[in-house]
């Protein structure tokens, strides 16, 4: 387990990096099993949603997402989980039919931490990509509106493009520094209960 550093929007160095392009990756090794797991594992300590490689400094177009569990306040006010969390590992992902309809929320990032804005993306999006042994996937009109696959994965997508998500936000009003109004180390239930956003 390796927690590798996130490198940040903020700092004119590490921009220049994630304002590059990343490359196709081609050997699926145990280099890239790890890649992924280091991965994986520095998503989830810093509570994030996704996380795309050129974030940690490597430009190969890796992405890995998390899609959070669906949970549903009962009558009695506890929560019940109704549909379990769901980790995506993507290897060279894209985006090969999307819906003419977009719907908006807002969206943060782990390369920006605290700062969330108003962005509009498609409803839906159909997704092709490799797993970690080189094969084929597809997820069809893979739901984009909430913290689902489809709309993390367009987030995601973008950083292997260079494509900042401050650059997708179009009334730049809506960004904001959440910062103070977020308790130290949220868990993903008290966050969902509380609305407040989560980051890519
Ligand atoms: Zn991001």
């Amino acid at each position: 387990m390796a927690i590798r550093q996130v490198i940040r929007i903020d700092n004119e160095e590490e921009k220049k990096i994630l304002k590059s392009k990343s490359v196709r990756v081609r050997q699926f090794d145990k280099g890239l099993q790890t890649l992924v797991q280091d991965m994986i594992d520095t998503m989830r300590e810093h509570n994030g949603v996704g996380l795309a490689a050129p974030q940690i400094g490597v430009l190969r177009r890796v992405v890995v997402v998390e899609q959070p569990a669906i949970e549903e306040e009962q009558p009695d006010g506890t929560m019940v989980e109704t549909e379990p969390a769901k980790l995506f590992v993507m290897v060279n992902p894209e985006i090969i039919e999307a819906s003419e309809e977009r719907c908006s929320m807002l969206e943060g990032c782990l390369s920006l931490p605290g700062w969330y804005g108003e962005i509009a993306r498609p409803n839906w999006v159909t997704i092709k990509y490799q797993d970690l042994n080189g094969r084929e996937q597809r997820i069809k009109k893979a739901d984009a509106c909430g913290y689902r696959v489809g709309r993390m994965v367009q987030h995601e997508i973008d950083h292997l493009d260079g494509v900042l998500f401050t650059e997708r936000i179009e009334d730049l009003s809506t960004l904001r520094n959440y910062n103070e109004e977020k308790p130290k180390r949220p868990s993903l239930l008290r966050r969902r209960k509380r609305k407040l956003p989560i980051e890519e």
